[in-house]
């Protein structure tokens, strides 16, 4: 069993008058490795997704008489897709037939924003995965990230929000014309850019330049331009859960505000509301202060393995309960994509704008 670090071993100061004992490195383990676990379980979900989504193209474009299954999951590559379905949901009360299981992720995202703050971020996106071990790489490269200026990082931060106010714009505005001309063929379209090379040089050296600063610098695409997040963000501030931290067994080391990818303060606030924070438990895996800095929802201490049971349980549970109602299965019927696959190779005749 591994020994016990009595509070002298913490670090000195704070204000604190009850005891403080030091927390075992396997206690500090504990989060990093189950946020792992759970990041490699959907990015591999991901990886599998799109490999089956590819499959059923290519046996489409082979003019296969039997097709394998079209994944519905694929739909979560379809976010703007699923957020106009959501803008259609709350405005006709209809739940997207075409595209169900693009609503249902985007209502998943929500539900765990709401339950355990920005927890999609840095428990499910793969995109922010990945982006996080970019960066751990750039880490491991220099011996550190750097962090923007507070006068460059803060209006950068507005960024996502802008982009966000911009799609929101878009979908209010144009409304029941993306809902039919956009959303029907949208994995489709979105296929083609990828896998057909549709994208574009712009694209290309967005991504490039995107993934150069990600190597000095913490996830830049998740903290400064990634609208989801900004949306989840929004919906992350009506979640009880909090970072919250006991003043009295403080030690004031710092090390929690050092190692937080959001750059907050945690060694100065009693608890976190910010929209910034993903629940990503870095900052309570580094605090060598038992009960000291914990996620806490409702008064009560929410262990690791309770946050990451509740992520699984919240996005996964939506999933199935979607499955179960009818609200997965798109209704485009196999004819509709050997009609519409073919022509994504041949340029820009899908029967919507991509
Ligand atoms: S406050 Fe803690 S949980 Fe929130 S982002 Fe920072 S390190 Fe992660
Ligand atoms: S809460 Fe932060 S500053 Fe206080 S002991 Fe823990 S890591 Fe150090």
């Amino acid at each position: 069993m591994a020994a016990i670090v009595k509070d002298r071993e913490a670090p000195e100061a704070g204000a604190g008058n009850r005891e403080r004992v030091g927390r075992t490195r396997r206690e500090r383990r504990e989060a990093p490795r189950l946020r792992l676990a759970v990041e490699l379980f959907f990015l591999l979900l991901t990886v599998a997704l799109v490999w089956q989504y590819h499959r059923f193209v290519g046996a489409v474009l082979a003019g296969a008489e039997s097709l394998p299954p079209r994944p519905n999951g694929a739909e979560a590559f379809l976010p703007i897709a699923g957020v106009i379905s959501l803008f259609h949901l709350l405005t006709t009360g209809e739940y997207d037939p075409v595209h169900p299981a693009a609503l249902t992720l985007v209502l998943a995202a929500i539900a765990t924003s709401f339950l355990l703050r920005k927890a999609f971020c840095a428990w499910v996106c793969p995109v922010g995965a990945l982006s996080e071990w970019w960066s751990a790489l750039g880490k491991w490269c220099w011996g550190r990230l750097f962090r923007l200026p507070r006068w460059a990082d803060r209006p950068l931060l507005a960024l996502k929000y802008l982009l966000l106010g911009f799609f929101l714009f878009g979908i209010v505005r144009a409304g029941d014309y993306y809902y039919y001309e956009f959303d029907r063929h949208a994995d489709v379209g979105m296929y083609g850019y990828w896998f057909w090379g549709r994208y574009g040089v712009t694209m290309i050296v967005f991504a490039t330049l995107i993934a150069l600063w990600g190597i000095f610098t913490h996830a830049p695409w998740c903290r400064y331009l990634c609208p989801y997040g900004a949306l989840l963000g929004i919906f992350s501030r009506f979640s009880p859960a909090r970072i919250a931290r006991d003043a009295e067994r403080c030690t004031n080391c710092g090390l929690c505000a050092h190692r937080c990818p959001a750059a907050l303060p945690v060694d100065r606030l009693a608890s976190v509301g910010s929209a910034e924070c993903t629940a990503c438990l870095t900052c309570v895996a580094v605090c060598p202060v038992r009960d000291t800095l914990d996620l806490r929802a409702g008064g009560r201490r929410l262990a690791p393995r309770r946050a990451a049971a509740l992520v699984l349980a919240a996005f996964l549970g939506m999933i199935g309960l979607a499955m179960v109602t009818g609200r997965w299965r798109s209704n485009l019927t196999e004819a509709e994509y050997r009609r519409v696959i073919p022509q994504m190779r041949t340029g820009p005749r899908m029967p919507h704008r991509w």
